[in-house]
């Protein structure tokens, strides 16, 4: 199982998963950031900032983006897709975060 980093559906096959992310969560055009909360971002140039930047979280939804008309596949995108199969894949309820380090 595939799961969604932004809305935690759970896909069969990562193609299912990249389906749904390109429906529900649309990469063109402008919106608040899922992740980080940064308010009025360009999405996909964030997302390819902050993943280009090292930021996991960033790396794993940028791994989902769909393919647009006018941008350059980035090599970065390969490495961010295959993160992202990892990190989603499996029964983990939830994306490994910071705070997870401070189990006790
Ligand atoms: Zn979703
Ligand atoms: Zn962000």
């Amino acid at each position: 199982m595939y799961r969604c980093p932004l809305c935690n559906r759970e896909f069969k096959s990562f193609a299912g998963l990249k389906l749904h992310f390109a429906k529900a969560h649309p990469v063109d055009g402008r919106g608040d950031c899922p992740l980080c909360g940064r308010r009025g971002v360009e999405l996909r140039m964030h997302y390819y900032n902050r993943a280009r930047a090292g930021d996991l979280l960033h790396k794993v939804v940028y791994g989902l983006t769909p393919r647009s008309n006018g941008w350059r596949e980035a090599p970065l995108k390969k490495e961010c897709r295959r993160l992202a199969m990892e990190v989603l894949k499996g029964p983990r309820t939830s994306l490994p975060r910071e705070e997870e380090g401070q189990i006790d």
